[in-house]
């Protein structure tokens, strides 16, 4: 038991494609914010640490000139935006360049004062109660002989980072916009070369499948849908000429059944009309009702045939075996012997060799039997027909030629089409059902194999059926 599938538009996809790439780009945009901010801070955080050495320098050389306060303010001049702390062991601020130090608290509770105080660098970022403004701080301590003497502690505002990365979140924020808006025009622009000419190709299906052929699709730009359009354009056209064929066919075949029933109506009437009581009436009438009505079985037999061959899988309908082709023309030769007699015609078989081929030999006797049934038909009395078999390159030919009228050259390539006839009352007259080739082009076909005809020089013509040897 198959359960249908769920059918999703293609707005769907395009829609989880878009979100895909949407929830991507804010992830990269989010990740590239965090690592800048990082590498920012870190970098921030060097060069507070290298201006808090060089303070400390400055303190060296001071202490050597005895001038220790004027140390807080030695960067000012080149930063001024760095604010620089020293402070001693026990928290006491000693100097401040941008704040009075009478005012200010013990700092021994700041993270980074106690970081320093332990002999590490220490930093971090905090609201100043002192400035009133966030800030980054980073402090050092400050070793003379190899003794914690106090601490040193650089520190700019984060108004002028937060500022610079409000800045990137903007310009990302832009970024992501116009990617958005690609993005989006893309789909916009695939929606247009996928689903719309899928749409048309859907409606046109449908015209095709009401038997309405008179439109076609055009070339479509991608690739795969043109190869899709030019597929269904080919089949609309076979389903075309299919359906005209089957017209033809079912036209023909009733045409060709009504004269055998129109004539045995005729004669049965003539007869009931009082023509039963003239016994050589009587005689001629029955026996023309009876060879209307063979013919009538002849076309019904063969459009059985046709039919069989037409429906049934090939492998079913093939029993392949190893078959001797001199048998092959002998049996149906044979088949045919009452009728050449009839008319004082020789068979003669040709086949040099020992040739095996793979038919169904039932089905390859019945194409034989037609092509020599016809070489019969057409031909005069006393006059010869040859079968023969032979092997060119990888095929095996079985040839009927005759003493016949041969055929004029435009007939040849519609010879083999059902219901196809040179002149068709003397076909009538001599028993043809129009069938006979129709029916031996299939079989060769379902044997893998070719049918052709051409005709003998002067005299006759010669019909050859080409097999695979190796079928
Ligand atoms: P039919 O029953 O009319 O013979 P076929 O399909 O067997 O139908 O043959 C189609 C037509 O091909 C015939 O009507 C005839 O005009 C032509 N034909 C077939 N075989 C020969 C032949 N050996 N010589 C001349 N014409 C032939």
């Amino acid at each position: 038991m198959s359960r249908q599938k769920r059918k999703q538009s293609l707005w769907l996809y395009y829609g989880v494609s878009a979100s895909i790439v949407l929830v991507t780009l804010l992830m990269a945009a989010w990740y590239a914010t965090d690592r800048f901010q990082d590498f920012f801070i870190n970098h921030l955080q060097t060069t507070l640490e290298s201006r808090a050495i060089t303070v400390d320098q400055a303190i060296n050389d001071e202490l050597k000139s005895s001038q220790t306060k004027g140390a807080c303010f030695v960067l000012k001049i080149s930063d001024p935006s760095l604010r620089v702390t020293i402070v001693n062991t026990d928290g006491v601020v000693l100097c401040d360049s941008d704040a009075d130090v009478k005012n200010m608290e013990n700092h021994t509770d700041r993270p980074e004062i106690i970081n320093a105080l332990e002999g590490q660098r220490g930093s971090s970022t905090r609201f100043s109660a002192t400035l009133q403004t966030s800030m980054l701080y980073v402090a050092i301590p400050q070793i003379r002989l190899g003794k914690l003497v106090g601490v040193i502690r650089t520190a700019i505002p984060l108004n002028s980072i937060d500022s610079l990365l409000d800045e990137l979140y903007q310009q990302l924020a832009i970024l992501i916009i116009i990617l958005l808006a690609i993005v989006f025009m893309v789909i916009i622009n695939i929606y247009r070369k996928v689903s719309q000419p899928l749409a048309e190709i859907v409606e046109e299906a449908n015209h095709f499948a009401q038997g309405d052929f008179s439109t076609s699709l055009p070339d479509y730009d991608i690739k795969e849908i043109a190869e899709l359009g030019g597929a269904l354009n080919r089949m609309a056209i076979q389903l075309d000429r299919l359906e005209n064929l089957r017209q033809d066919f079912v036209a023909n075949v009733s045409h060709e059944l009504k004269t055998p029933i129109a004539t045995i109506k005729g004669y049965v009437e003539t007869l009931l009309d009082g023509a039963q009581h003239d016994p050589a009436d009587l005689d001629r009438f029955l026996n023309i009702v009876l060879k209307q009505n063979d013919r009538l079985a002849a076309i019904v037999d063969d459009l059985l045939t046709l039919s069989r061959l037409e429906s049934a899988p090939i492998t079913q309908l093939l029993e392949l075996n190893e078959s001797d082709a001199s048998h092959l023309l002998q049996n149906s030769a044979e088949n045919c012997q009452a009728r050449a007699d009839a008319k004082n015609i020789v068979i003669n078989i040709k086949c040099r060799q020992n040739i095996t081929i793979q038919v169904d030999h039932s089905l390859m006797t019945q194409a034989l039997i037609n092509l020599i049934d016809n070489a019969i038909k057409y031909s005069n009395e006393n006059k010869s027909i040859t079968l023969s078999a032979e092997v060119v390159n990888d095929q095996v030919w079985l040839s009927v030629s005759d003493e016949g009228p041969g055929i004029a050259e435009q007939h040849i390539p519609r010879l083999f089409e059902r219901f196809y006839r040179v002149d068709k009352s003397r076909s009538r007259r001599i028993g043809g059902t129009g069938l006979g080739l129709a029916i031996v082009k299939h079989i060769v076909h379902i044997h893998g194999g070719q049918v052709d005809v051409k005709n003998n020089g002067s005299v006759g013509c010669c019909f050859r059926i080409m097999l695979p040897r190796s079928h």
